[in-house]
């Protein structure tokens, strides 16, 4: 097998733009090479980067294609000299935990710009052109579904593409890799992974929320990258000081650096997104269809993505185009269907999770503030994403009188009208339940 055979079957397997641009520069080492590694050179450290990151596994496929083996990649520099075993292994582990963990599409370029994100934009872009400089950390914060995710894999895939060494994961997988750690005595691999890279993304923080072994590690990860004057950047869906069960002195050191939040985008907003996702995903919507989404779905940008593959899916299996008919009848079947899904157990879970209160309490005649507040936002709830009526909602809360269901209806209504924090935590608990989350 040559050189000629691999390039030629990567052609076929990737974009003309990153073949022309980078794999066409890879040169396989027939003579360093055997069944278990495949050895590839090429001239710097940024095309070696950006292939590994990108490509390991469709080098990989391309063997398996050609001959059947599927041996281990290893993408070297010019004359670079042979790694031995367990550098192999040490890498292997670094390129699939970059690698799987990256989606190529959230990019800077895709995700659009407007009030409600600018500032976590603009933050994402300065610390991907300069990272460890000027915001350190940076604290990424807001509801579920409005592109958090989106930003701090857009910075990871621009620090790819300048050659910088990128982990990006969730806190929950960073907790498990953690504990694998310590089970097979091998603290040291996991301590060079996440203390020796250039940029540590870690998503959805609060999860960090009561584990205080993982707080432990993560506070020393933590200044050892800070002090390096390497880049940490996270999301988390409430502000640090919000985050219940996290010690303080990650609390602060959270707001060493930036604090920037996302917010529900407004209709212009929400507009030029469905523009860009339909032309993404090549779905054509007509005008009056894209202000009816807009107009209609009012708090997650992932619930809006969700109905333009529904409504697409729909018009290609009844063979029709898409007009506002058959975005109406969709829209409203899916409302409908929510409501039919979302129980009344499920929103006290959830908001008692949210709230730090004990699910009982909701349920019981308590009537210290923090608990009224908690059934008000339960009541709220309920009306809203269910099909119950007040009687029934007094009933299941075992409240007498259901005048006191509509009196406190009332209430939130003029809450979140005033109160910007209370008109937060209900769009988040919203999409928690709407999505499942809990
Ligand atoms: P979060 O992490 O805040 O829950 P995600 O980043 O997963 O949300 O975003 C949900 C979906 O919405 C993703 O597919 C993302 O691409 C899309 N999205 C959110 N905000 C924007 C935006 N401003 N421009 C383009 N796409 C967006
Ligand atoms: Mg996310």
């Amino acid at each position: 097998m040559t050189n000629k055979d691999i390039l030629s079957v990567l052609k076929q397997e990737t974009t003309s733009v990153d073949y022309e641009r980078f794999l066409k520069q890879l040169n396989y080492k027939k003579n360093m090479s055997d069944d278990n590694v495949a050895v590839f050179e090429v001239a710097n450290k940024y095309i070696a980067n950006w292939i590994k990151t990108k490509y390991t596994n469709t080098i990989q496929q391309c063997f398996e294609t050609l001959n059947g083996s599927k041996p281990k990649i290893d993408i070297r520099l010019t004359g670079e000299k042979k790694k031995t075993k367990k550098e192999m292994v040490e890498q292997e582990k670094a390129c699939t935990a970059e690698s799987t963990m990256l989606n190529p599409s959230y990019t800077f370029d895709s995700f659009v710009l407007g009030p409600s994100n600018q500032m976590a934009y603009n933050a994402s872009l300065a610390v991907s052109k300069k990272p460890g400089i000027q915001y350190n950390p940076l604290f990424i914060y807001g509801g579920t579904g409005l592109g958090k995710t989106h930003l701090l894999q857009s910075i990871g895939n621009s620090a790819i593409e300048q050659g910088k060494t990128v982990i990006y994961v969730t806190i929950e997988q960073f907790m498990n890799d953690f504990t694998f750690s310590i089970k097979s005595k091998n603290m040291e691999h996991f301590r060079d992974k996440y203390r020796k890279c250039d940029i540590l993304l870690i998503d959805d923080i609060q999860f960090l929320s009561g584990k205080e072994q993982t707080q432990e590690e993560f506070f020393h990860t933590f200044n050892e990258l800070h002090n390096a004057k390497k880049q940490i950047v996270m999301t988390s869906d409430r502000l640090p000081s919000q985050i219940a069960g996290l010690v303080d002195r990650l609390k602060s050191r959270f707001e060493w650096g930036l604090t920037a939040d996302i917010q529900i985008p407004g209709l212009e907003t929400k507009i030029a997104i469905i523009e860009k996702k339909s032309e993404l995903n090549g779905i054509e919507l007509t005008r009056d269809v894209i202000n009816y989404i807009a107009t209609n779905l009012d708090s997650s940008i992932r619930e809006i993505e969700g109905v333009l593959i529904r409504i697409n899916a729909s018009a290609n299996l009844l063979n029709q185009e898409i007009n506002l008919e058959l975005a109406q009848s969709l829209l409203k079947e899916q409302i409908k269907e929510q409501k039919e899904n979302i129980k009344l157990p499920d929103i006290i879970t959830v908001v008692a999770a949210e709230l730090n209160i004990k699910p009982s309490d909701i349920k019981s005649r308590k009537r210290t503030a923090i608990v009224a507040n908690a059934r008000r936002v339960v009541i709220y709830l309920a009306r809203e994403l269910t099909h119950n009526s007040m009687p029934d909602i007094a009933k299941f809360l075992g409240m007498k009188d259901h005048s006191s269901i509509s009196h406190n209806i009332k209430k939130a209504n003029e809450l979140i009208e005033k109160d910007e924090n209370f008109k937060l935590i209900i769009e988040n608990l919203k999409n928690k339940i709407i999505n499942k989350e809990w």
